[in-house]
């Protein structure tokens, strides 16, 4: 393994709603608890378009993006205890939390009051190296490589906590058909699930690879599907498709909002709530979500699709996410084994 260098690449976003910008920056050490990673691969997702078009308003500044990040130790800090120098982790969004919190007691991690998040209140991984918090990083099923794990971290296991709060639906909406909803369908299908992707209207490419992936019917997020749904899982950040998923589920049935920021949610008669449906979101992840997703992973072998790009052109690769140009998921390849 080369020896870890003194001052690394990286894409900074230094103010919100402005290109990020390459810059040579000093390379972090691990401090106590935390262990430093050589980056392989980092996925880019649709939260790091959010924060770099200042629609979450906290980010540290300045700021590296990036919370999927796939890499191997190179660096152990004080008291890590289960990871040794050349071990590949992945880092997830969730950082850091304070244990203590009303929420933290109560197993709800997700929701800390004091938590930190990667590539949003801590640097993540578009960059050479980055820093992470031990017991909230994953080991990765060797079945996936670099580039393909990348996805798994966020689109996966955000889209996998989403699909928990679906319960045990048979017929399963999901609205907007990109990095999670392509993995999260191949899931669903191999638990015996129905799938129904609902696109922008019109969008016949990724219809078409919506079931290439197993969907049952693909077809537009404005039109009712065949039969109604049990559960409706949004991906898109667009309000009033919480109102078409909620006349498309069924009696009892549950739309669950898996996105961080949305656009509002135009107001809508009572009567399609009632009979029982419901309407949640979901907020980050747990460790324990992370550690069941992986289990999956590594039972169900899902083919995750990455476009990969390099570092520096991490701007590109949000214009793709923002135009919905990616199949899959956008990934930053970033070191190659060894390097
Ligand atoms: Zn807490
Ligand atoms: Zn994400």
């Amino acid at each position: 393994m080369t020896p870890v260098r003194d001052m690394m690449k990286a894409m900074v976003l230094e103010r919100p709603k402005a290109p990020l910008v390459p810059r040579e920056v000093p390379t972090p050490r691990a401090g106590p608890g935390q262990i430093l990673l050589r980056v392989a691969a980092c996925g880019v997702c649709r939260t790091d378009l959010h924060i770099a078009d200042g629609e979450l308003t906290e980010p540290k500044l300045p700021l590296i993006l990036g919370h999927e990040i796939v890499g191997r130790a190179v660096e152990i800090g004080d008291g890590v205890e289960g990871v040794s120098p050349g071990d590949r982790v992945g880092v997830p969004w969730l950082g850091w939390t304070d244990g203590t919190c009303r929420y933290c007691k109560r197993g709800m991690e997700n929701l800390c009051e004091h938590a930190r998040f990667t590539g949003y209140t801590i640097d993540g991984g578009f960059a050479e190296y980055a820093v992470a918090d031990a017991r909230y990083a994953f080991r990765i099923p060797d079945a996936y490589d670099d580039l393909h794990a990348a996805p798994l971290l966020c689109a996966g296991l955000i889209g996998y906590r989403a699909y928990r709060m679906a319960g045990d639906a048979r017929r399963i909406g999901l609205y907007g058909f990109g990095a999670a909803a392509h993995i999260l369908a191949q899931v669903a299908r191999h638990d015996g699930r129905e799938v129904y992707a609902l696109t922008r209207p019109g969008d016949a490419a990724t219809q078409a690879f919506a079931r290439r992936l197993g969907a049952v019917w693909a077809g537009n997020s404005t039109k009712r599907p065949p039969e109604p749904l049990d559960a409706a899982i949004l991906f898109a950040p667009v309000g009033a498709l919480v109102v078409e998923a909620l006349k498309s589920v069924d009696r009892g049935g549950i739309v669950v909002c898996a996105g961080i920021h949305m656009s509002d949610v135009p107001s809508f008669p009572y009567a399609f709530l009632w009979q029982e449906r419901a309407i949640r979101s979901v907020a980050n992840l747990t460790r324990e979500d992370g550690e069941q997703f992986m289990k999956t992973a590594a039972r169900v072998l899902i083919e995750t699709e990455a476009t990969p790009f390099p570092l520096e052109r991490a701007n590109e690769a949000l214009a793709a996410i923002r135009e919905g140009e990616i199949e899959g998921a956008a990934v930053l390849a970033i070191a190659e084994r060894g390097d």
